[in-house]
């Protein structure tokens, strides 16, 4: 039987508007499928995982204050995790985890919290709290082949700039920069991206791409998984498209 490891970093402290839904959903369509998953959780005060051994690292959303408390200990482990990243481990970022993975966060009381720098893209946010960036939102991306409409929520101070290759081209919302044209940040084993949602479960398409990269990586071959029953996900992302795209 297939298998995908995934490591929850920090659950218990970034998780935003059913962030921790991801793992559930990843987990959903690997079980409708045969395919075990298993998640292993990671938070301060825990042994040091073998990130190499996974096949997925997922970080969550959180506000500036827990960025903080998590951010030297993230630091701690940049050598492990850079290696797994390089090695093809998969990464799911989603916004205060996007912006850690770069060269630094500026918050809003202009504390610089240092990223690990993964990546060369900074984040900065105003230091007006109310200068924000919240609401629904939709990309597209062609990150499958094809192009999909993916829509999510994003609630963010942080205006990331240098990003290399968005995620996908903002329709409706912000994205990285208040009033930008891109959204996050993609390479074929990373998506790091302001949306939550939770994001997989609105647009199974990026579920599925994760575990195709998963099971390609570990087999060698092209994966090309059973399709699910994805009516109801997609009559309701339909809704939103609808009342969002006028
Ligand atoms: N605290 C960060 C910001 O405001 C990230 C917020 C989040 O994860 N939703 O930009």
């Amino acid at each position: 039987m297939s298998e995908i490891k995934i490591l929850h970093m920090y659950a218990d402290m970034l998780d935003l508007y059913g962030d921790g839904g991801n793992i559930k959903v990843l987990k959903y369509r690997c079980s409708m499928r045969g395919i075990d998953c298993r998640t292993d959780i990671y938070s301060l005060g825990d042994e040091t995982p073998d990130f190499g051994s996974y096949d997925v690292i997922y970080i969550g959303g959180g506000a500036d204050l827990e960025q903080q408390h998590i951010s030297s200990d993230l630091l701690r482990h940049r050598d492990s995790i850079k290696k797994a990243y390089k090695s093809g481990t998969f990464l799911l970022l989603i916004c205060g985890g996007y912006q850690l993975m770069g060269k630094y966060y500026r918050d809003a009381d202009g504390n610089k919290i240092q990223g690990l720098s993964l990546f060369d893209y900074h984040t900065v946010a105003p230091s007006s709290r109310r200068k924000r960036c919240i609401g629904n939102i939709v990309i597209s991306t062609n990150i499958t082949g094809e192009s999909v409409k993916v829509v999510g929520f994003e609630n963010h101070g942080g205006q990331t700039e240098g990003v290399k290759k968005p995620f996908g081209e903002v329709l409706c919302g912000n994205g990285n920069c208040s009033g930008g044209k891109q959204e996050g940040y993609f390479e074929k084993n990373v998506i790091a991206t302001y949306l939550h949602g939770p994001l997989l479960s609105k647009n199974p398409e990026i579920s599925d791409y994760i575990i195709s990269y998963c099971l390609g990586r570990k087999s060698g071959e092209k994966i090309s998984l059973s399709p699910l029953d994805d009516r109801l996900e997609n009559k309701c992302r339909d809704v939103m498209l609808k009342r969002l795209l006028k």
